[in-house]
């Protein structure tokens, strides 16, 4: 190592504190440093080189260091970085709206932009909230809560967890949040019966808390098909639907977060998309840039927008912003990433992927450590148990899954685990061998680990 290298990894332990992250062991462990990535490799500051199987985090569409994309951020930076939408309009940022209602499903047309995915739900909620305060403040004066799934993640500032329903990063904040009403998720894997009775009893759940408390509720989040921070826990076919149809029969508005299904993950360009669900609020963030630059977006149905509509002195404007809100760079690399979607036929290719990752896949679950191997399009999780009868867990202090990533990591594969999950987010472009080396390699490190 030398010293320069030294000096990274002492500064990155003094001075940088990472999410998600007990800095307490992170400091005893030697930090993988990325220096540069090309297609789908990453490359730390040592040289070495890595897969990357979780396409850093959830956001890599095309590769690294497309050249496509980068000229395209070249091409602004030449022009203009940044100005603001308050006030003024810019470019870049009407062609991405343009481009984004052409390409969402129903009748969204409307645009708000921010910089994170959690913004992007604090803005969705803050709209549903509004909406009914703004049609009729007086009919509508009960309807300040949100029913959300259990399990669900939705982000990290204050709002989104509110919406969240998971107990980990919950329970501390619970004095800060606001209430919710959770509804039961479908999990095949860990409940009795079929997808069709299971997903049949979770609807049944959800129409009697709307029945009761329909007066009480501005609108519904759902990550549609699959809940992923939760462990890729993948929907029965036709929930989303049964969601969507409840949503509507009661009044409720519904919002779906797709920013992490959404921009071809699920093998749709939108998950929604598969079940025909119409969202009035839909939230957009990760791999929208390419994963890229930091961008998100709320886009609200003509219905939503038209009640924010009226006089300055009515107050119905929409009291929301953020300073970097429609940013030049983050817009430009989105509309590329648009384009060379389609450009490279990038769907089908991930719905033909999907098929040899399911093939590849099918190894694993010989394992005797291997519980659950689910997937949605390129979204995978393969879920560690102890023992395969009881579905048992290994120990916490284990943390077996750490130790199935770290060994996968010394095999030259970056992937992630989530609770007992290990999860398998390829770079949605990347190409065959490179999947089925990730999936090989997962193999390889589970059995390493768990078998000896
Ligand atoms: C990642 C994620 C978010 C939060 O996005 P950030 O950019 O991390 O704020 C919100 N919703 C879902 C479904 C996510 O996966």
């Amino acid at each position: 190592m030398t010293n320069h290298t030294q000096q990274l990894k002492q500064y990155d332990k003094t001075h940088v504190w990472h999410p998600f992250t007990q800095m307490k062991h992170y400091i005893n462990e030697d930090p993988l440093v990325i220096e540069r990535g090309e297609g789908s490799y990453l490359f730390d500051i040592e040289g070495n080189k890595y897969l990357d199987g979780y396409a850093s985090l959830w956001v890599n569409v095309h590769g690294h260091n497309d050249s496509e994309l980068n000229q395209a951020i070249h091409n602004q930076i030449e022009t203009i970085s940044h100005s603001t939408l308050l006030g003024s309009a810019n470019v870049p940022s009407i062609l991405l709206a343009k481009a984004l209602a052409d390409i969402t499903p129903g009748d969204l047309s409307k645009v708000f932009y921010s910089d994170t995915g959690a913004a992007a739900v604090e803005i969705a909620l803050k709209i549903a909230y509004q909406y009914w305060k703004n049609i009729d403040p007086v009919k509508y004066a009960e309807k300040n809560t949100f029913i959300s799934l259990k399990e669900a993640y939705h982000g990290d500032t204050v709002g989104a967890v509110s919406v969240g329903g998971m107990a980990l990063y919950h329970r501390i904040f619970h004095p800060l949040l606001f209430d919710r009403i959770e509804t039961s998720a479908p999990y095949p894997y860990r409940m009795d019966g079929t997808p069709e009775e299971i997903s049949a009893r979770c609807l049944d759940n959800l129409e009697s808390l709307l029945k009761q408390h329909h007066h009480k509720v501005a609108g519904l989040i759902i990550e549609p098909l699959v809940q992923g921070a939760a462990g890729i826990i993948v929907h029965p076919e036709g929930f989303l639907k049964g969601v969507a149809r409840l949503c509507k029969k009661y009044n409720v508005l519904l919002i779906c977060d797709e920013v992490a299904v959404g921009f071809g993950r699920t093998g749709s360009l939108f998950a929604s998309e598969q079940e025909e669900a119409e969202p009035d609020l839909l939230c957009l963030g990760k791999g929208i840039t390419g994963g890229y630059l930091p961008l998100a977006a709320t886009l609200a149905s003509e219905k939503v927008y038209s009640a924010f509509l009226g006089e300055a002195s009515e107050d119905k404007t929409f009291y929301h912003g953020h300073t970097y809100t429609g940013n030049q760079l983050a817009c430009s690399a989105a509309l590329k990433n648009i384009e060379l979607i389609r450009e490279r036929q990038l769907i089908q290719d991930i719905q033909r992927k999907a098929l040899v990752a399911a093939r590849e896949l099918e190894k694993l679950k010989g394992l005797a450590a291997v519980g659950d191997v689910r997937q949605k399009g390129l979204m995978i999780g393969i879920e560690i148990v102890k023992d395969q009868k009881t579905k048992a867990l290994f120990p916490r202090d284990m943390q077996i899954e750490h130790q199935i990533i770290l060994d996968a990591r010394k095999r030259g594969v970056i992937v992630r685990p989530l609770g007992p999950v290990i999860t398998i987010m390829p770079i949605l472009a990347m190409p065959d061998e490179h999947l089925i080396e990730i999936i090989d390699t997962v193999h390889r490190a589970i059995k390493a680990v768990t078998e000896g």
